[in-house]
């Protein structure tokens, strides 16, 4: 366990290593000034696309069943178990009868910009503060998503709900 208090309990619950492909995590790495960010289409018995940002030695990780929209179209995002950094480079065939079975790809990567941390009003906020505010707001550098977008959490009841917003 890193000082970061990185937690895999709940990705490593869910999955039987035996059998999947997908990294079980723990690698430490050192914290870079630009976080990574990727999104995975993943065909699972519903298509989705997960969105992940890293962040404390972790990927926060949303699934969002249409994948990101245009500017202004608001996608679901139900928040998912944070899943290790190696994941960010997992393609593969999840199989069948395992948590998520079926094909994964990394359909975007690139790297991510807390645009909160650069806000110069009141309402700075550290990628940490964004999450529990359930605020974030990014700038993505990747080969598909390119400008800002918004995580806002619209609900927490059986499911985690926010929606992936497009900025101007
Ligand atoms: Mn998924």
């Amino acid at each position: 366990m890193s000082p970061t208090a990185v937690d895999l309990g709940e990705y490593r619950r869910r999955r039987d290593f035996r059998r999947t492909r997908e990294p079980r995590g723990g690698r430490r790495t050192v914290s870079t000034a630009g976080g990574r960010y990727v999104v995975q289409r993943h065909a699972a018995r519903r298509l989705h696309y997960d969105f992940r940002l890293e962040h404390r030695g972790v990927l926060l990780s949303w699934a969002v069943p249409r994948g990101p929209g245009a500017v202004g179209e608001r996608r679901l995002a139900v928040r998912t178990e944070d899943h290790p950094l190696e994941y960010a480079d997992f393609e593969g065939e999840i199989p069948a009868g395992e948590y998520g079975a079926g094909k994964v790809i990394v359909w975007d990567t690139g790297i991510y910009r807390n645009l909160r941390e650069e806000d110069k009003d009141d309402k700075k906020a550290s990628m940490t503060q964004s999450v529990e505010e359930g605020h974030i707001a990014v700038w993505l550098e990747g080969k598909k998503l390119q400008g800002g977008y918004a995580l806002i959490r619209t609900g927490r009841g059986k499911e985690d709900r926010w929606l992936l917003v497009k900025m101007n």
